[in-house]
């Protein structure tokens, strides 16, 4: 199949290549679609054929639910039953956070299709800052369904030439808008009712909205099964479905090390750092075939986190480098949810 790459500025007159995509996603036809957070790959979330094609061009496991992406806040009740108990907290969380890069996981509607929640009773939600997204949910009348656009456990897209390189000659049309310019996923909340009575959230993915801006808004419950929040999972199943512990993984062998500690290189073997600042004194070794700096000389977790995907997709294609070496960040707000992707594409493949 021919993939079609059509390039869109949403400043400009965008609107017939909405058109054109929700057409393709009203004939069960599959689109690839920039957000802020990584590119998605689209489906009328209310066609299972079309949602089940989805699953098959990833080579995605059917246990692992989709994000449902809508054009606007009002949908949400069309798609979910939110408990009363908890409407206040929904509502404060959509008010801050969307649009952006957070996802709520609510009870399901029976007009979403069972495949697209790998038959759970809930479903995932979001309303994405990118106009790209939000007006091809708005073209096609229907919510989008848009996980990553890349084969399943490989490193996110975060531009349509990584989409390309991902899913080409899979499907037929990839609208490339740029960057993304969050560039890591977004953030997925279960809000429920805690044990005392009280409305809470507890993180299922940490992502752009760290805990810190979530705590201004909502109580946010430990959740001690997720490796990001310092240790090691303590608990086989993974805090939601689909987050295994190998996952976002570059073809090569990833290492996580400190960039304090000196590292012992092995002979024979190549190596490549993805350093923070660049100016660690790992950095300053001599064993390096490649080093690539996050965020040079500054050290902006910001920076880092927009650039981690593409910088970890650089060194996986570099042909010097047959092992890739990362600086662990520091944990606090993006760097925890760095440090999960960075964790879990450490973690040794199954
Ligand atoms: P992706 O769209 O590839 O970033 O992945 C979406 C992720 O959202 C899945 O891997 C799940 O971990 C999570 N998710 C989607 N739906 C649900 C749900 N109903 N309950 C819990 N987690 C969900
Ligand atoms: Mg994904």
């Amino acid at each position: 199949m021919e993939t079609e790459i059509i390039e869109i500025n949403p400043l400009e007159n965008a609107r017939p290549f909405y058109q054109k995509a929700a057409e393709l996603l009203a004939s069960g036809g599959l689109t690839a679609i920039p957000t802020e957070t990584v590119y998605g790959l689209g489906a009328d979330a209310f066609q299972p054929d079309a949602v089940a094609a989805v699953f098959a061009v990833k080579e995605r496991p059917s246990f692992d639910p989709l994000i449902l992406h809508l054009s606007n806040a009002r949908q949400l009740d069309e798609i979910t039953e939110v408990p009363e108990a908890l409407r206040e907290t929904v509502d404060a969380l959509a008010g801050e956070f969307w649009p952006g890069p957070m996802t709520l996981v609510l009870p399901k509607k029976g007009v979403v299709p069972d495949i697209a929640t790998s038959g759970l009773p809930t479903v995932a939600v979001r309303v994405s800052a990118h106009p790209v997204m939000r007006g091809v949910c708005k073209a096609l009348g229907h919510p989008v369904a848009a996980p990553s656009a890349n084969r399943f456990g490989h490193i996110s897209p975060t531009s349509a030439e990584a989409v390309k390189k991902e899913l080409g000659g899979r499907i037929p049309l990839i609208l490339d808008a740029g960057a993304c310019s969050e560039g890591l996923e977004s953030t997925i909340l279960f809000p429920l009712i805690d044990d005392r009575g009280k409305p809470a959230v507890r993180i299922l993915r940490h992502g752009p909205v760290t805990r810190e801006r979530l705590r201004g808004v909502v109580r946010v419950l430990k959740n001690p099964r997720l490796p990001a929040s310092g240790g090691e999972e303590d608990d086989e199943r993974p805090a939601a479905p689909g987050q295994l512990t190998s996952h976002y993984a570059p073809s090569k062998p990833l290492i996580l090390v400190d960039p304090k500690e000196p590292f012992e290189a092995r002979p024979g073997e190549s190596y490549g750092l993805i350093s923070y600042k660049g100016d660690s004194p790992l950095a300053r070794q001599d064993c390096w075939a490649a080093v690539i700096s996050l965020s040079p000389g500054s050290g902006r977790l910001a920076e880092a986190a927009v650039r981690l995907f593409a910088v970890m997709r650089r060194m996986d294609e570099t042909p010097e480098v047959d092992v890739i070496v990362a600086e662990s960040l520091p944990e606090t707000g993006l760097g925890v949810p760095m440090m999960d992707r960075l964790r879990r594409a450490a973690a040794q493949r199954v």
